[in-house]
């Protein structure tokens, strides 16, 4: 099954899948554009398949007030996220916390030693409740071509692997939407 309307990664493993619906991609480009040359991020927020293996963003959040940056570097700052969390989490359509995004001012993206150490810690975090968060990095819209995303899935024993784009979406049941995560962002 195909879907204009969304974007799909997957491990090469077939393991994990991620989706972002293309109404949340616009989104970030606009976040990208506006931070100029210094990078900039937030939160993804979504939900699971019941069988954990694909995360669906349904929302990315701009960078907290209280986040801090500079051309190589960001700290995203946790400003309003337990509230809007909170929200999310009692909604009718239960959403949570699924990962992090970010922005590098640069055409190739190559996660940092540190991104890598921050995704490992969310990972082992009991605040976050996430076991496998998602980190998506996005780099500068080169000229006439696509800005570039890289995808990443974590997991508590240290052990990232990469997701690719893919034009096939899994299929996925619509039965119910696992509710063991819980909201909890610091
Ligand atoms: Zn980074």
């Amino acid at each position: 099954m195909s879907n204009e309307n969304r974007v799909c990664w997957r491990t090469p493993d077939a393991m994990y899948y991620l989706i972002i619906e293309k109404l949340q991609i616009k989104q970030l480009e606009k976040l990208c554009s506006d931070a100029r040359d210094e990078e900039t991020g937030g939160i993804l927020i979504g939900h699971y398949t019941d069988d954990f293996s694909t995360a669906i963003v349904t929302e990315v959040t701009p960078p907290p007030a209280d986040s801090r940056k500079g051309p190589s570097w960001f700290i995203r700052g946790i400003s309003g996220l337990r509230q809007l969390l909170r929200k999310r989490w009692i909604a009718y359509k239960r959403r949570y916390y699924i990962g992090e995004w970010h922005y590098h001012p640069a055409s190739i993206v190559e996660p940092s030693s540190n991104d890598m150490r921050q995704m490992t810690r969310i990972a082992n975090s009991k605040d976050y409740e996430c076991k496998n968060p998602i980190m998506l990095i996005l780099g500068q819209k080169v000229t006439a071509g696509d800005r570039s995303m890289r995808a990443f899935v974590f997991s508590s024993n240290n052990n990232a692997k990469e997701m690719f784009r893919i034009n096939t979406e899994p299929i996925i049941s619509n039965s119910h939407i696992s509710q063991m995560r819980l909201e909890n962002p610091t």
